[in-house]
């Protein structure tokens, strides 16, 4: 008898039997609070009637029309939508299935408009799996063990995680950008780099958010040797941060966006977006592939982009993200093993620190399944796992927020005491 691979390593014991809005219920209808979201995809709850009806539609339609052979009409009203969200002239885009192939397209687009090898990424990174993906990663060593060699010309910077480091955050982009610039005159010529490669809230790293100030120190970085900027908005796009685009508070404009999550509400579909002066030196045959911007899946993004406008969803996120916030505060506060709770819009991180201020995963871990057993679904990260992270869907409602964070009390309780 066949059986799934143990790489596909589960963090909770549910089978899901179908979804429904910010639930997910087994196959005994036991409903489950989901503050995963499927890793932060299905951000406008599961199975939104107005995506499933969009997708039907389509399914009815045209499935599947080959880009570089035939263009069909969600691919490209889905264009002009997103060119309307979209930093202002960012706005060539192209479309792959998932964050990985994004990113890989970005590294690719990097080296040919630049016609430099280098890339810079910041100690905690997560960029994807396949391998020029999970050469820009780092986010923990198990990603890259055995599997070398890497792409070269990846280059790790530090990342300033001010509550790691015991900084203030001001002193930790000022301690990240000194480390950045002393790279460059050490290990990579500024003329050797084609990109920083930046997510606005690191994800998988322990969701630590990248403070404004050091956006900024990027961006007049790039501007000053040539390289480019490159937000992977694969986990913080779509209103996740409480704001459209993670890197938005920061005011900076990013030589390429890629999303891919939170765009299409579950169903696969990444993108691209460059000014057009970088992204017509990407030529014809080099990029791209099969299934990119699959016709259901557009229909299903142009349906999500709707209704994350119509419902006012990202303006909920902010919302909700700092009700979220303070009831985590207050967990927190009572509970020692909890040092940090930190985050964005709904993008929140529990880390739990031992006494001796080393990570505590062990912890952590207990939480999380406790927490699941409860009835809430929740997820680790972070390089040692000690990080418990909430990423519900943006239709969450006050209720439901109240929901999770006593379900969350009683679950850190349990842990701790076990
Ligand atoms: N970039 C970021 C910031 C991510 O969070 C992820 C996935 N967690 C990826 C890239 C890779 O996306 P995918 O799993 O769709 O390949």
């Amino acid at each position: 008898m066949a059986e799934l691979s143990p790489v596909l390593k589960q963090a909770t014991p549910v089978v899901a039997a179908r979804g429904e809005g910010v639930y997910i219920y087994d196959e005994d209808d036991r409903r489950y609070l989901d503050f995963t979201a499927g890793i932060g995809v299905t951000s406008t709850g599961h199975c939104h009637p107005r995506v499933v009806a969009a997708a039907q539609e389509q399914v009815a339609t045209l499935i599947h029309g080959q880009y570089t052979t035939v263009m069909h009409r969600p691919l490209l009203r889905l264009t002009e939508r997103l060119g309307e969200v979209l930093p202002e002239g960012v706005d060539r885009l192209f479309y792959v299935n998932s964050g990985s192939e994004a990113v890989e397209a970005a590294l690719r687009l990097a080296r040919q408009a630049t016609g430099r090898q280098n890339a810079v990424v910041f100690q905690g990174s997560f960029h994807g799996r396949t391998m020029g993906a999970a050469s820009l990663t780092t986010s923990g060593v198990k990603i890259r063990a055995g599997i070398g060699p890497l792409v070269p010309g990846v280059v790790v910077s530090p990342f300033p995680y001010a509550y790691r480091l015991g900084l203030s955050e001001s002193d930790a982009v000022a301690h990240a950008l000194r480390e950045l610039d002393y790279l460059f005159t050490t290990v990579t010529s500024p003329q050797d780099t084609a990109a920083v490669f930046i997510e606005p809230v690191l994800g998988e790293g322990g969701y630590v958010p990248v403070p404004d100030a050091f956006l900024q120190g990027l961006r007049e970085r790039a501007d000053k040797h040539g390289f480019l900027l490159v937000a992977d908005e694969v986990q913080t796009g779509f209103g996740r941060t409480g704001t459209f685009w993670g890197h938005e508070p920061s005011g900076i404009r990013p030589d390429i966006v890629i999303t891919a999550k939170g765009l299409a509400s579950g169903f696969p579909l990444s993108a691209i977006a460059a000014p057009a002066q970088i992204m017509e030196k990407a030529w014809p045959g080099s990029q791209g592939g099969t299934y990119g911007g699959n016709a259901v899946s557009c229909a299903a993004a142009l349906a999500t982009l709707d209704v994350i406008q119509e419902e006012g969803l990202v303006e909920n996120s902010a919302r909700m993200g700092e009700r979220l916030r303070q009831g985590l505060e207050k967990v927190a506060g009572a509970n020692e093993v909890i040092g940090d709770v930190r985050g964005r819009g709904l993008m929140l991180a529990n880390e739990f620190t031992a006494p001796d201020g080393s990570p505590d995963a062990a912890t952590a871990l207990r939480a999380q399944q406790a927490a699941s057993r409860n009835g809430l679904l929740l997820l680790t990260c972070g390089p040692a796992g000690n990080v418990v992270r909430m990423i519900p869907p943006l239709i969450v409602d006050g209720d439901q927020v109240d929901t999770a964070v006593s379900l969350w009390a009683a679950s850190v309780e349990e842990a701790v005491s076990s």
